[in-house]
């Protein structure tokens, strides 16, 4: 048994061999270990032949899943190898053989699953300078391909798809691509395989014999060599751990990737697409307002639909037009969420019957699933536009599929194949015949019971039953010398005998056998029903889309017409032109205040660039990420937070927000911010949105003013990038550069003054912020009165020497914009404006001077040591 699990090891070098022994897996060695710390199990050992004893631990059959699932979740494979024969017919050895391996990107245990997500698994090929990436979910039966000529565009796919496994090729692995950033960052399991795996004939042929075609050209993929490539290794891959024909994988998917808007991941992260940056939960996310889908299938949808925004304005329009359509039939809109309701998840649910692990109530609520679908296509019907036309066209009610399960198994089965009762009386004759059998049985025994009973005069004799002897005739010692010859003595009790007769046991065999086959056969019968099901997988899964792409729309328009969102123009100028505009999730978070709208305008002339001043707290972040979130909604073809809006299609939104929480990276945040902008500059079109919040904060107020300064100015030159930009900033003193290039414009939030006090106003309005506010925020915050009035001092102080003066004076890069014409920037000398020259001796010795420490405490005084110190 060692040696077969030894070789069996050998050949699942990189997995956990959970190796079957009696009713528990065993796990030896390395991965005895490895398990026992991960899943806290206890470290066993066995004598194996060797000089010392094996590690083992073990896990219970039975409860092998959790386990399995608990091992794949922190990124293991785990080989199951199961026994493949009965061991009590087994000669020698139990034959054992590896039937599935678990890996992250292929688990399809529901439970372990979330349901509302892909699970994608992902392979990537990196040939000459191209990369060929194949995703597939196992659990749906997806598979899309492309390719790609740059790190950074894969890097876009790899944030779109989110994948919790990659498998690639050694050039891959070795291309100096961040490995340990996927694995420890993002949390997925990179794994490189053998080079067979990408071998280019063998690509052509499993590709061609999967999916019975002729040609590639057929499947659409001439123009995808490395696409090819990565394809065929993904699918080999999967009949390699999968060990079954992958039957629900019946569409590959290529796609260019010019299709979609690219978001980068920070941005993603930043916009709080679809969780929270900081709890990274979905409550708080663009996709918790949106999604009010009530199928799994239709919430996976909508989350690709949010991952992925399109570009391309006739796409766009199709599904606003939908929504449209919806909510003007607002009864067809509820009925369909009532009948979209009792919908399973046909997706996965087809996915186990194809992998025959579906049990009889999974079929039932299968069944059940089907029984809506013939409502929802009348429904279908009154819905008008391209896009309704096309759900209703793949939208097949399956109807036969429905009565083959209502007339066949039982409503309420049992989740075991192999306990009998699954099958509906009248589905099959010799089901019916063995049922009655066995029901019947308990009439036969009694009239025997009657009649042994009569004939013996026995009056108290009893026909029992135990698993040892089967059924049996009970007499209790005080009639035991009326029992007649023909009775059988089986054992002998101390208040009675028991007996058997000839008749007895023919009755038995009828009854017992027939539960046994009664049994078999329901079985048979349950799998040939699943694979008639399994037979008709294209039709469920385009069933199971089309029901998908309903519930996206029943879910959008509801959304719009709940939240008073407004249908937006789409133009291709790019103008966007925002009335009214407010922040989707801020404006259901806020709960006592009102939310207050604002307006955003933008074009690729004047308006390029808007500079945002206004203290801390006014608004700044939340009205640019409102802004970007409209334009991203837009694109995924839902309505928006406005009164009105007009959106010129953008090719991609960047943002640069706040600090960023890559400290485990181990860079500074100054470099990281740094990072993120290089990447902006450098892969920015003049189609892109940019939002800007506080560039330059990180390093010294003279480099981040400069910085942020030459960043403005290279962003509004058309010649260089010409983004449209929101650009929220605390220097003030780039509230100049309005004057001195054309398409700059400032804005400010609103703040009102109260005595000493502010009240945020929230308004976004024309102009500069003459103040920062930054103490009267401070003092909001709860910062000590008595360093509220110091600060106030030093700020007097600091205001005599105005550095804005200067700034005023400096000329800008290449705009020939005539309005104002200044000194040059190295006419300037900043070495002499160190904030702190303001900071004199004489002040450090006053403020000594004016300490009273008879009333301070040690605390307060080591302090006031400190603060002083720094000043020095
Ligand atoms: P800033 O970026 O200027 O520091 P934020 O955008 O973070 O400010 O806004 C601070 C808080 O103000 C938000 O958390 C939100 O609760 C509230 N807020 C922002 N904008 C609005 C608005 N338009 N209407 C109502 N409340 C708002």
């Amino acid at each position: 048994m060692m040696q077969h699990y030894l070789q069996t090891k050998e050949e699942y070098k990189d997995c956990i061999l959970f190796y079957r022994l009696g009713d528990f897996y065993e796990m030896f060695f390395e991965d005895a270990k490895t398990v026992s710390k991960e899943l806290e199990l206890t470290l066993t050992g066995k004598s194996c032949g060797l000089e010392e004893r094996a590690p083992m631990c073990g896990v219970p059959f039975h409860a092998a899943d959790g386990y399995i699932n608990r091992l794949v979740k922190k990124g293991y494979k785990v080989a199951i190898c199961e026994q493949v024969e009965d061991p009590k017919l087994a000669k020698g050895i139990v034959k054992r053989e590896v039937i599935r391996v678990v890996t992250p990107g292929t688990n399809i245990d529901m439970q372990s699953l979330d349901e509302a997500k892909n699970n994608y698994l992902m392979c990537i090929v990196y040939i000459g300078d191209k990369y060929g990436i194949a995703t597939t979910d196992v659990t749906t039966g997806d598979f899309f391909v492309t390719e790609v000529d740059s790190e950074r565009k894969l890097l876009d796919e790899l944030n779109r798809f989110s994948p919790t496994e990659i498998i690639c090729n050694e050039p891959f692995y070795m291309s100096g691509v961040n490995i340990d950033d996927m694995k420890e960052r993002m949390g997925i399991a990179v794994s490189a395989l053998d080079s067979w795996y990408f071998g280019d004939d063998l690509a052509k042929e499993t590709l061609l014999s999967h999916f019975h075609v002729q040609s590639l050209e057929g499947l659409g993929l001439m123009d995808y060599d490395c696409g090819v490539i990565a394809s065929a290794a993904l699918l080999k891959y999967l009949y390699e751990t999968q060990k079954n024909t992958l039957s629900n994988i019946l569409e590959l998917r290529p796609y260019s990737i010019g299709k979609y808007m690219i978001i980068d991941s920070s941005s993603r992260r930043n916009l709080e697409l679809v969780e929270t940056m900081r709890e990274k939960q979905k409550r708080g996310s663009l996709l918790w307002v949106l999604d009010k889908t009530k199928t799994a299938m239709g919430a996976r949808l909508l989350r690709s639909y949010v991952e992925q925004p399109l570009i391309d304005k006739t796409e766009i329009l199709k599904r606003q037009e939908l929504i449209t359509n919806l909510n003007d039939q607002e009864i067809t809109r509820e009925e369909l969420r009532e009948y979209l309701g009792p919908i399973y998840d046909l997706e996965r649910l087809i996915t186990r019957i194809t992998y025959q692990t579906a049990n009889p109530r999974d079929m039932i609520a299968f069944c059940n699933s089907l029984e809506m679908l013939p409502p929802i296509k009348t429904l279908l019907e009154d819905l008008k536009g391209e896009l309704a036309t096309g759900i209703r066209e793949h939208f097949d009610c399956l109807e036969d599929l429905c009565a083959l399960l209502k007339s066949s198994i039982n409503d309420d089965p049992p989740i075991s194949v192999r306990d009998g009762n699954i099958i509906k009386t009248g589905y099959n004759e010799e089901v019916d015949r063995l049922r009655n059998a066995s029901t019947d049985g308990k009439k036969w025994l009694a009239d025997l019971e009657g009649k042994e009973r009569e004939k013996t005069g026995i009056k108290n004799l009893r026909i029992k039953y135990n698993k040892v002897f089967g059924y049996y005739l009970e007499v209790t010692n005080s009639f035991k010398d009326q029992v007649p010859d023909y009775y059988v003595r089986k054992q002998t009790l101390t208040n009675a005998e028991r007996y058997i007769t000839p008749e007895l046991k023919e009755l038995e065999d009828t009854i017992l056998g027939s539960q046994d086959r009664l049994v078999e056969l329901e079985y048979d019968l349950f799998r040939q029903i699943r694979d008639t099901i399994a037979d008709n997988v294209a039709r469920i899964q385009a069933t199971a889309r089309a029901v998908a792409q309903i519930d996206v729309f029943v879910s959008l328009a509801l959304v719009a017409g709940q939240n008073n969102y407004c249908k937006p123009k789409i133009n291709e100028s790019g103008v966007i032109d925002i009335k009214g505009g407010r922040h989707p999730v801020v404006e259901k978070m806020i709960v006592n205040d009102m939310f207050i709208d604002n307006d955003t305008y933008l074009d690729n002339h004047n308006n390029r660039i808007s500079i945002i001043t206004g203290p801390n707290m006014a608004g700044k972040s939340t009205y640019m990420r409102q802004s970007a979130l409209i334009v991203l909604m837009a694109q995924i073809g839902s309505f928006v937070p406005a009164e009105s809006a007009n959106i010129g299609i953008v090719d991609r939104i960047f943002t640069r927000v706040g600090a960023s929480d890559d400290l485990a990276s181990g860079q500074s945040t100054f470099m990281v911010e740094m990072n993120e902008v290089a990447n902006i500059l450098r892969n920015a079109t003049a189609n892109s949105l940019l939002i800007l919040d506080e560039i330059g904060r990180g390093t010294s107020t003279f480099d981040g003013l400069s910085i942020a300064w030459a960043v403005v100015e290279y962003i509004s030159n058309p010649k260089l990038l010409g983004a449209k930009t929101l650009f929220a900033t605390h220097y003030h003193e780039l509230t100049e550069l309005e004057g001195k290039l054309n398409s700059v414009n400032n804005y400010c939030i609103a703040v009102k003054e109260k005595g000493d006090d502010i009240v945020f106003l929230r308004k976004i309005v024309k102009g500069g912020a003459d103040k920062s506010y930054g103490i009267q925020v401070a003092k909001l915050a709860g910062i000590p009165e008595l360093v509220i009035n110091r600060a106030k001092d030093i700020v007097n102080q600091l205001s005599a020497n105005d550095i804005t003066e200067t700034v005023k004076n400096i000329s800008v890069e290449g705009q020939a914009s005539g309005k104002k014409k200044k000194p040059h920037l190295d006419e300037v000398d900043l070495t002499q404006m160190s904030l702190f020259d303001t900071v004199k001796d004489d002040d450090i010795i006053q403020e000594l001077r004016d300490v009273d420490i008879s009333h301070m405490t040690p605390m307060d005084a080591l302090n006031k040591l400190y603060e002083l110190q720094n000043k020095v």
